[in-house]
């Protein structure tokens, strides 16, 4: 099975497609303006479409392209699959012979060019091998995801859709997803506006992805339209930050919800989001041993201070200061999964002169570092990960043509290249708890996707 995304903004300009994504040769998902890219001949082999929902982005291709295949499906009719509600809007506004031609009734009601098939939410359609199955999503209107299936294969498309607890049990009841493309239509600051749109922002999207049994890997591109930018921020920047806590219990992340940015606690499930953090820019969240505090640093007058505060209530205060031992070193970048080491970036008057980015590893409760490891100018120390096993730090190196993984181990032993990508940035990253995969947030360009596929 051969999936090619034709489109996936939200919008047009130069370069944007709406959502159209192309399976084999004969079927698409979604009809937006991304299919005005096939050649007519491409057109003509498309025999089904299966719609998510009725809105413009998705269908806006579809009017045209029956026009321009017109002569071909006098013989083979687009077959087209969609919600019940789907059909009966597609009916109304758009072939209601006023928009456009009623095309399910020409040249001739007994042999129209399309037909409508109202789709059973959960039954698997099986079109030459292809096995689809909706799923029922929550969205402004009424919508749908699609798992398909071939032979050991799975690929699933989220469609347009919000926190729903519809979707992430299907997907759970695979043994593994192959690719998974799920939607990200607003950032972190518009999250309002994300649950009134039923779209997912990022920090909705990271809750609901560990409902996810699977392991899967994930690329995260930027947003469409006009709120792009700031999504790369909210995924990529230093400014973010996310971290779970031990118990699983809590999330804590970066929000600049109100301009500045600050630390925010949710539920696991999402709900109760509280803002912990009220000073003036704060970032880089990280649970500490026991899962009692947060550490962060917080930007005073462009100066990091490190400081912590209770995940439940209380106040925040200086974390070296505070820390019995007096040792706790600044700018914690990480703390081992053990919880004995911090990974941390060394203070300028302890670096050796004219060197360069350092890491440096101590114990968690005291004393110098233990080693402190030199890096390439290109690699961002700040978004370093610590392996699940603790026994390296791995991190992004972004040579400008392409980000890379690469892992240091930490008994310093040389850095090893764990990713082999040609092109595009990584803007953040994550492992698996069993290590056996990676998540990335990956940029190239202009879309409104996150991919999850199977790494292995
Ligand atoms: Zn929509
Ligand atoms: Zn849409």
């Amino acid at each position: 099975m051969r999936i090619k995304i034709l489109g996936c903004s939200g919008g047009v300009g130069a370069g944007l497609r709406t959502t159209s994504i192309l399976i084999d040769d004969d079927i698409l998902i979604d009809a937006g303006t991304g299919l005005g890219d096939l050649a007519l001949a491409e057109l003509r082999q498309i025999r089904h479409v299966f719609l998510t929902h009725a809105h413009l982005d998705h269908v806006a291709g579809l009017p045209l392209f029956i026009d321009a295949a017109f002569d071909s499906l006098v013989a083979h009719p687009l077959e087209i699959h969609a919600r019940v509600e789907t059909i009966e809007a597609l009916r109304a506004h758009m072939f209601n012979g006023i928009v456009w031609p009623d095309f399910s009734k020409l040249p001739v009601p007994s042999a129209p060019v399309l037909r409508f098939h109202p789709i059973e939410l959960g039954a698997r359609l099986e079109v030459a091998g292809r096995v689809f199955r909706p799923i029922d999503v929550a969205h402004s209107v009424p919508s749908v995801g699609y798992c398909v299936e071939f032979a050991d294969k799975v690929f699933a498309f989220s469609g347009d859709t919000m926190s729903n607890h519809t979707l992430w049990p299907v997907l759970n009841d695979y043994p593994k997803i192959d690719v998974f493309i799920v939607e990200v239509s607003f950032p972190n600051r518009l999250q309002t506006l994300a649950r009134t749109a039923g779209h997912y922002c990022p920090s909705s999207l990271a809750v609901d992805i560990d409902k996810l049994t699977h392991d899967p890997d994930i690329w995260i591109t930027d947003a469409d339209g006009k709120n792009q930018k700031q999504l790369t921020v909210d995924l990529g920047s230093n400014f973010f930050g996310l971290s779970v806590s031990p118990d699983g219990r809590y999330t804590v992340f970066v929000s600049q919800s109100g301009g500045p940015a600050h630390i925010w606690r949710m539920d696991a499930d999402g709900g109760n989001p509280r803002q912990l953090t009220f000073g003036k820019w704060e970032i880089n969240p990280v649970f500490l041993p026991g899962g009692q505090w947060v550490s962060y640093a917080e930007l005073v007058s462009g100066k990091g201070v490190q400081r912590r505060i209770p995940i439940e209530s209380g106040t925040a205060d200086v974390l070296d200061r505070a820390d019995a031992n007096g040792g706790i070193p600044r700018d914690i970048v990480g703390i081992s999964p053990d919880g004995q080491l911090v990974a941390f970036i060394p203070p300028r008057d302890q670096k050796t002169p004219n060197k360069g980015k350092q890491i440096a590893i101590a114990r968690y409760d005291g004393g110098d570092p233990i080693r402190v490891f030199d890096l390439p100018a290109e690699a961002a120390p700040r978004r370093m990960q610590w392996s699940p096993d603790g026994s390296a730090l791995t991190y992004i190196i972004d040579s400008g043509q392409a980000a890379n993984i690469w892992s240091q181990p930490i008994d310093g032993s040389p850095p090893r290249q764990l990713t082999d990508f040609k092109s595009s940035t990584i803007h953040y990253f994550a492992w698996s708890r069993d290590g056996k995969q990676l998540a990335m947030a990956r940029g190239t360009g202009t879309n409104d996707i996150v991919l999850i596929s199977n790494f292995r």
